[in-house]
């Protein structure tokens, strides 16, 4: 997606240990025009697919894919970092976290992620796959079905993608970064 990856080079930031920082237009303040561009490439990347459910993970996740969701005209649920009190029919899984490097306990309701959901996951990036395999653990919980991951950010240099394609998961990435090494952005 050319659009995307004339922005990162231009506004992206590397630090070191492999991160990059996108937040003056996807992680902090939005750019609703970009990301309205980003969904309508999911839609059509996704399109021969079975869906009636986006799922994500707060915080970045949600603004992807409730455009998505709304382009498409399906429900949109988001896997939540805080365990409510209130939740019903609670699904629990460990996922560690790159950026903050540490392991955090992530739920969803059964209610909202069902046996009768085929499921598109949007995320922001994927990295070492931590999130997208705590995700997949929440759907063989729920007994629904994944019928394919899209991230706007692939860091190819991270095993995450490698391991999805290896579980023949439909991955669908918008931009692969091939290095970050001397904070030079290297896009595919
Ligand atoms: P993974 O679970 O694949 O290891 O990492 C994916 C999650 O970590 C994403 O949801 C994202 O929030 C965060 N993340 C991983 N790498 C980066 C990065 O280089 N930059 C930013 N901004 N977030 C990242």
């Amino acid at each position: 997606m050319d659009i995307l990856k004339k922005r990162i080079l231009q506004d992206g930031k590397c630090y070191e240990g492999g991160i990059l920082k996108v937040d003056s237009f996807i992680n902090h303040q939005m750019d609703p025009m970009l990301m309205h561009k980003i969904a309508q490439e999911f839609v059509t990347r996704f399109k021969n697919e079975r869906i009636n459910k986006i799922v994500t993970i707060e915080a970045s996740g949600i603004a992807p894919a409730i455009m998505v969701g709304y382009l498409m005209q399906l429900p949109v649920v988001f896997v939540k970092k805080k365990q409510p009190k209130t939740m019903e029919n609670m699904l629990t899984t460990t996922v560690h976290s790159f950026t903050k490097d540490r392991d955090y306990t992530v739920c969803i309701s059964n209610n909202f992620l069902t046996p009768e959901d085929h499921v598109l996951f949007i995320d922001d990036f994927l990295a070492y796959g931590n999130a997208a395999l705590g995700m997949i653990d929440l759907i063989n919980k729920s007994g629904a079905t994944l019928s394919g991951m899209g991230f706007i950010i692939e860091k190819a240099f991270q095993d995450g993608g490698k391991i999805l394609r290896e579980k023949d998961v439909h991955v669908e990435s918008l931009a692969i970064i091939d290095d970050l090494s001397n904070c030079e952005i290297k896009i595919r």
